[in-house]
């Protein structure tokens, strides 16, 4: 067992079973042990690889988007172009070096921000973009963004937000939490807390016992304050990560460790924890808000910005080698066996007065 494993371990005997979402928080960013704190887990070397590590294109395309929709909304300036979640910082250099191209206007007056909850990653985003051309704010919560316009965009951020499991046994929707066995190794246990059954939509009072339900109050938390911000101040997002559009049961918890799924208990604070992200839930939220909200595929939305013309464009001048990388690049992004289906997007935009 590894130190972090050892220490979670005695909180349980201390404390009693933790919520995933406590275990997966302590795994991911606790500031000793911690799966973001301690290490840059992008790339091939790394755990995972992203859509922004796959090619250049993603980030341009993310990036023509939001100064669509700062076109749209009337070029507010004052505006903030922000990040949640950077990872290596590679999405925003992207970003900026198009936002660059299409307006140098607004990246002339645009502050740049980057919301990173890991020191050890903030580091390596400074280093990306120590010669991007532009000043950049680091900020630890969405909830220090200056009150101002905000264009902001987000890559594989809320499946990295804690959630929650509820299992109907019994009849009641129990918490599915951590808690140990008699070998003192981990293994889920139920009954810490269950959901009042006034909160339950209407589609979940007839299901089969032992159905899993998800929810993540921070993914809907982050989401709650940036549809807010956006419908308060101006300005437009859009978010990608793997999930579904619907609302739907069923056990999503999973951990990858070098480009393999393991169980969630093999190496904590070793392994990337994820859930896959409730589309319809976030959608809602922002709705609320009086936002204008828009739910597609990764391959929908990568297609209509204008992947295969820029794909075209970077492969007109170059050696068939490049030109063949860039079509693995588009499959890989797009195609039903890559990215394209699995990933999903949320974009948003504060409403344009017609008057
Ligand atoms: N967007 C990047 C990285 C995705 S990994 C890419 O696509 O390559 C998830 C990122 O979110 C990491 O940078 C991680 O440190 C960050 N993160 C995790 N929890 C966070 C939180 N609560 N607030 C802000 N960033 C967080």
């Amino acid at each position: 067992m590894n130190r972090l494993a050892q220490r979670i371990v005695r909180l349980i005997e201390a404390t009693g079973p933790l919520s995933i979402a406590d275990y997966m928080e302590l795994c991911l960013l606790d500031p000793q042990d911690g799966y973001y704190t301690t290490r840059d887990p992008l790339g091939a070397k790394g755990d995972f690889v992203t859509a922004p590590e796959v090619s250049q294109m993603f980030g341009e395309l993310v990036g023509a988007w939001l100064v669509m929709q700062w076109q749209a909304i009337g070029r507010p300036a004052p505006v903030t172009i922000a990040e949640i979640g950077p990872g290596r910082g590679t999405m925003m250099k992207d970003m900026i070096r198009t936002v660059g191209r299409l307006e140098p206007e607004l990246k002339a007056l645009a502050s740049f921000a980057l919301v990173e909850a890991s020191p050890r990653l903030a580091d390596v985003q400074r280093a990306t973009l120590g010669n991007a051309g532009v000043s950049v704010g680091w900020y630890g919560s969405v909830d220090e963004l200056p009150a101002k316009p905000l264009l902001v965009a987000g890559n594989e951020i809320f499946d990295a937000l804690p959630f929650q499991q509820f299992v109907l046994a019994d009849g009641r929707w129990q918490e599915r939490s951590v808690g140990l066995d008699e070998q003192g190794s981990f293994r889920f246990v139920l009954g810490l807390a269950s959901l009042p059954p006034d909160v339950l939509p209407p589609n979940l009072r007839n299901v089969d016992e032992g159905s899993i339900l998800e929810i993540a109050p921070a993914r809907a938390r982050l989401m709650a304050t940036l549809a807010r911000h956006v419908a308060a101040h101006s300005g437009a997002a859009i978010f990608f990560d793997y999930g579904h559009l619907l609302p739907g049961l069923g056990d999503t918890f999973q951990a990858v460790r070098r480009h393999r799924f393991e169980t969630v208990f093999d190496n904590p604070g070793e392994a990337d924890l994820t859930s896959h992200v409730d589309f319809s839930a976030l959608a809602a939220i922002a709705r609320t808000a009086g936002l204008d909200v828009q739910l597609s595929t990764q391959a929908e939305f990568l297609l209509s910005a204008g992947l295969l013309e820029r794909a075209g464009q970077l492969g007109a001048s170059a050696s068939d080698p490049v030109r063949e990388r860039i079509s693995g690049e588009v499959e890989r992004l797009a195609g039903p066996d890559g990215m394209g289906d699995l990933f999903k997007v949320l974009s948003m935009r504060s409403q344009v007065s017609t008057g």
